[in-house]
């Protein structure tokens, strides 16, 4: 059944982090004693299943017949004709539950499984990776439980019916600033406590080590379906290879499909949120990485337009990658994110995820500016459907409307 998604996987040549977890210099495992045992179980495990053919098998399968893998790529001749570039998509849009999230999900949920865990637990910031882990654990027959700051749980309250419907538990978070860094640190808290039975499902390419690494292999996929398509489908390589970074989880894995090639490769983050373009160096989240700070060190919050790009870090193998030059990491405003969104609902039909809209931002820009030349291709992970982000894009065009 899976041969279809192996054939993907078949020259993957990825780079990995040392034994410590590190990427050069970013990375590692900073936790307290109570947690290294988690660390090292969880790294023991995915290295011996990741290795297995039976454990692969069953995920690309999974992937495929519930997922709805491989998803196409789609040449975008309208918007190509109006940038004077050549245009591909991605389409993590076009997944079960609507964005790349489902990737990571299903291989953290069937690795736990294999570990003989019976729950989940996860954070959450707008509720897009709660709703994956709450789909995941209705799948796998496993509990689930959502940590999800007091502020956004208001802000969101159908993704907090979502995942009841789906069978999880939405736990509210009153501490700190009641946000996704508040819920990254109570569920944290929680998986010291109930470790034996417990699997944390985080969300993206952060935390302490296995997760980059970990998180990263599982959103490969879509990096090695998009070179084989693009190969398949063009010739050769894209000129560039664009993806949004709130986290780094759909970048990480575009990247990784690429890494050994010759594209260019471009990381696009919220204005307000350029932990890499604005941030320095330091430990959050059991990581060392790249993140927005004050000058004593205390972490800022984000904000952008997009919800799911409001993490004030960034994973650690992006500050490595930008620290080596492999890729770039530039950022877009509000401004342009919704005449992106506009442009690609308007003239290809297709209504992007906010996130999705600022890696399209910055391609409009550059290539009006002719930093991407005339007739180059450029390759899009659309990370995910707009469908969620109607709503406010309707608020915000009345607002600007009445002013
Ligand atoms: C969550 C999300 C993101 C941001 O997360 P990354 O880990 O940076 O990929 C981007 N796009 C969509 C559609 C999302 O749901």
């Amino acid at each position: 059944m899976s041969e279809d998604l192996n054939r993907f996987i078949e020259s993957y040549d990825p780079i990995v982090p040392d034994a410590k977890g590190k990427f050069g210099e970013y990375g590692g495992r900073f936790v307290p004693e109570s947690l290294v045992n988690a660390c090292t179980e969880l790294e023991q495990a995915f290295n011996h299943h990741w290795h297995s053919k039976e454990f692969k098998d069953e995920y690309l399968n999974i992937l495929q017949s519930y997922g709805g893998r491989p998803t196409p790529i789609t040449f975008c001749a309208n918007v190509s004709e109006m940038l004077g570039i050549k245009l591909y998509l991605k389409r993590e849009d076009l997944t079960h539950t609507g964005s790349h999230k489902i990737n990571n999900v299903i291989g953290q949920a069937l690795l736990a499984k294999k570990m003989g865990k019976i729950n989940l637990i996860a954070e959450t910031g707008a509720g897009q990776h709660g709703v994956a882990t709450a789909t995941a654990a209705a799948l796998f027959g496993l509990g689930c439980k959502v940590y999800m700051g007091e502020i956004d749980a208001r802000r969101q309250e159908l993704n907090v019916f979502r995942m009841q419907l789906l069978g999880s538990e939405v736990q509210e978070v009153t501490s700190g600033s009641k946000t996704l860094k508040d819920a990254v640190n109570e569920a944290m808290r929680e998986w010291v406590s109930r470790v034996d039975t417990t699997h944390y499902c985080l969300g993206s390419v952060m935390g302490p080590h296995p997760f980059p690494y970990m998180v990263r292999e599982f959103q490969s996929i879509l990096g090695n379906e998009a070179r084989v398509q693009y190969s398949e489908l063009v010739g050769g390589e894209p000129d560039y290879v664009v993806a949004c970074v709130g986290g780094g989880s759909n970048a990480a894995g575009t990247f990784a499909g690429f890494i050994k090639t010759d594209s260019k490769l471009v990381g696009v983050e919220a204005a307000g949120g350029a932990a890499l373009s604005h941030g320095r160096s330091g430990v959050v989240h059991g990581m060392s990485s790249k993140l927005l700070q004050d000058e004593s060190g205390q972490i800022n919050e984000a904000h952008s337009i997009s919800a799911g790009l409001d993490y004030p870090g960034v994973g650690p193998e992006h500050a490595y990658l930008q620290e080596t030059k492999r890729a770039r990491y530039v950022s877009a405003n509000d401004e342009e994110v919704l005449k992106a969104f506009l442009m690609l609902s308007k003239h290809e039909g297709i209504i992007p995820a906010l996130e999705s809209a600022h890696g399209l931002a910055w391609i409009m820009g550059a290539a009006g500016a002719g930093e991407i030349g005339k007739g180059e291709s450029v390759l899009l992970t659309l990370s995910g459907r707009g469908d969620k982000d109607v709503q406010q894009v309707l608020t915000i065009l009345r607002e600007l409307k009445n002013t």
